[in-house]
């Protein structure tokens, strides 16, 4: 039998895996690349190309190595766990030398149009218009991976903010900030906190006369370093909290994340007490903004309610003249012009079943790859989201009906509306261990605890104490790799390596369960897992 041609749109992190879950699954991928190189968003560049995510120069990614890594391929031990955007590009590059996945791109190649063809219900088969160099092309392909990212079309709405058009300062989205140097002795206003807000109020104050941080409802603010210097999301993410938030109530998970936080510093005293609580918000990572804070760089302010030529009227009544530059840190909106016959993307929604595949197609060969806003990192949940795509192209996994699968989309927008605040940006929320479990469920991927724990005791407990790293889900079933346990068992010497610059005798283990509390844990985790099943 022919093999099934697959088209996947964009060689960004999410691009590459999904050439790998082809090939892994004997399929034939072609990927069409609209700039010259891979990486995507994590390939800064002083003036990027058009549909391109643009970051700036000084990113360093808020999610640690280990828990952002593909399943089958470790991130070297010497990589710090916090890794700029350059090393990150190493990390892909190295990937995708590894599996030989540059051979399937082809770059400077924009998808234009995609379209069922006319016996789409019995072929399941797609119309893809390319162009390249000005030539436009048309191919068949028997399904499509659609890896074009969520962070490329600036939200900027200047609609909210009265007298912006006469305002005769600088104003720009955080997509087009790329370093501080512009700003030196300017009075700068940056406008959201989320992580481009909190990141870019830090920089720019280093060097600004001042910076106002504007928000228009607080944060709550999370640190990347977390407890013992271990990567904070490294500390969070693990089967055992995720097992514990479904016995606690949330309002009790609030108040214990809550009290740590304002235990470090108080949010009421700093200015940035929201009102509402610390789940209902997609996280703000940063540790330097109380530095800065404290520091009087930074000073907080609440939202804009009016600009004039040269001054911005804060919603508390209070003016700040002079102001030089306006940064509008915003977020984004997604949209997928070349799909506009097949999905609907309304204020920032789509209906997508498992935020994957559109539920109306009489054949499932659309796929949506990395479109979450996880609370975690997207490059391994693009890959397990490739890994069940590719199989339900195949035919290997089904889909539920299609009024089943409405179902479940309706089920779980109301549930994001209950917990998050309404806001443009939390449309597409996932809690990572939950939504990785989910999708391996579905893949027959996910590990089995209760047979670890008869057979592999001491690698049960990594898996259900420690943190839940991509590896976990190449344990078992397709796409099992070899290497998964010894990945799991030497994850926190990973994350300690690329300190070790200093040898230091260490008399402390790092194993993540001390010795004496192992016996204790392992019968809680019997206990656990009989009570989970
Ligand atoms: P992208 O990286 O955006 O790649 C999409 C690719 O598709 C691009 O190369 C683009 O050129 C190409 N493309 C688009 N349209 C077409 C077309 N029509 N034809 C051909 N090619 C096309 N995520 C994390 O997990 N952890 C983090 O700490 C983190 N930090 C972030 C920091 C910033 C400042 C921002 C903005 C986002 C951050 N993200 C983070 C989210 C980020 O989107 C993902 O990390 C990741 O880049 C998603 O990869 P992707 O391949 O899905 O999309
Ligand atoms: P974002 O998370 O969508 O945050 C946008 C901010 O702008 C929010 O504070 C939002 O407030 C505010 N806002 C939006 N519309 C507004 C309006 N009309 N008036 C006033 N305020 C408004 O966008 P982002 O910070 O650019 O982040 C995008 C993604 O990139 C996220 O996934 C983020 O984690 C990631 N990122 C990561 C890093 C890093 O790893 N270092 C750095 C930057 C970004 P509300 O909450 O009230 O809506």
């Amino acid at each position: 039998m022919a093999k099934k041609r697959v088209a996947i749109i964009g060689g960004g992190s999410s691009g590459l895996c999904a050439i790998k879950s082809c090939l892994d699954e004997g399929m034939e991928p072609v990927c069409f690349e609209r700039t010259n190189d891979i990486g995507g968003l994590w390939r800064f560049e002083e003036d990027p190309e058009e549909g391109r995510a643009s970051i700036y120069k000084s990113v360093i990614i808020n999610t640690s190595k280990e828990m952002m890594c593909f399943s089958d391929f470790p991130i070297p031990d010497d990589f710090p766990n916090y890794m700029h955007n350059l090393k990150i590009m190493e990390y892909f590059r190295m990937y995708a030398k590894h599996f030989d996945l540059l051979n399937y791109i082809h770059f400077k190649t924009s998808v234009c149009h995609v379209t069922r063809r006319p016996d789409f219900s019995a072929t399941g088969q797609w119309d893809v218009v390319t162009e390249t160099d000005g030539k436009q092309e048309s191919s068949i392909f028997d399904g499509i991976l659609v890896c074009s990212g969520h962070h490329t079309f600036a939200h900027l709405p200047l609609h909210t903010f009265p007298g912006i058009e006469k305002f005769r300062g600088r104003y720009l989205h955080s997509r087009e900030y790329k370093n501080p140097q512009e700003f030196s002795d300017k009075k700068v206003i940056v406008i959201g906190i989320g992580n481009s807000g909190g990141d870019l109020a830090v920089e720019i104050s280093y060097t600004a006369k001042q910076v106002f941080l504007s928000t228009r409802r607080g944060a709550w603010i999370l640190n990347r370093v977390g407890d013992e210097g271990y990567p904070m999301d490294i500390v969070l993410s693990s089967r055992l909290n995720a097992v514990l938030k479904e016995f606690l109530t949330t309002s009790m998970v609030n108040k214990w994340a809550e009290q740590r936080l304002n235990a470090r510093f108080s949010h009421s005293h700093y200015g940035l007490q929201p009102t509402h609580r610390i789940l209902s918000q997609h996280p703000t990572v940063n540790d330097d903004l109380p530095n800065r804070i404290i520091s009087g760089r930074v000073l907080v302010k609440p939202n804009v309610s009016e600009f004039t030529e040269t001054a911005a009227i804060f919603e508390d009544g209070t003016k700040e003249d002079n102001i030089d530059v306006v940064v509008f840190a915003t977020g984004y909106s997604f949209s997928f012009p070349f799909l506009e016959s097949c999905v609907k993307v309304v204020d920032n929604q789509i209906s997508l079943y498992k935020f994957v595949f559109p539920p109306h197609l009489e054949k499932p060969t659309l796929a949506f790859i990395g479109l979450v806003q996880p609370l975690g990192a997207i490059m391994p949940i693009s890959e397990l989201q490739c890994r069940w795509a590719t199989r339900v192209f195949k035919g290997l996994n089904s889909l539920p009906s299609m009024s089943d699968m409405i179902a479940d989309i309706t089920q779980k927008k109301e549930e994001m509306t209950k917990r998050y605040v309404k806001s443009q940006r939390h449309t597409i929320q996932v809690d990572f261990v939950q939504y990785m479990d989910e999708i391996a469920s579905l893949t027959g991927v996910k590990p089995n605890l209760l047979s670890l724990f008869l057979t592999d005791p001491k690698l049960a407990m990594e898996v259900f104490f420690g943190p839940c790293t991509p590896y976990q889900y190449r344990l078992r079933g397709p796409g099992k790799w070899d290497g998964a346990r010894r990945a799991i068992l030497t994850q926190k010497e990973r994350i300690i390596k690329p300190m070790k610059t200093r040898s230091i005798e260490d008399s402390i283990s790092y194993s993540s369960v001390p010795f004496l509390l192992k016996i204790v844990c392992g019968v809680v985790l019997f206990a656990v897992i009989l009570a989970y099943f």
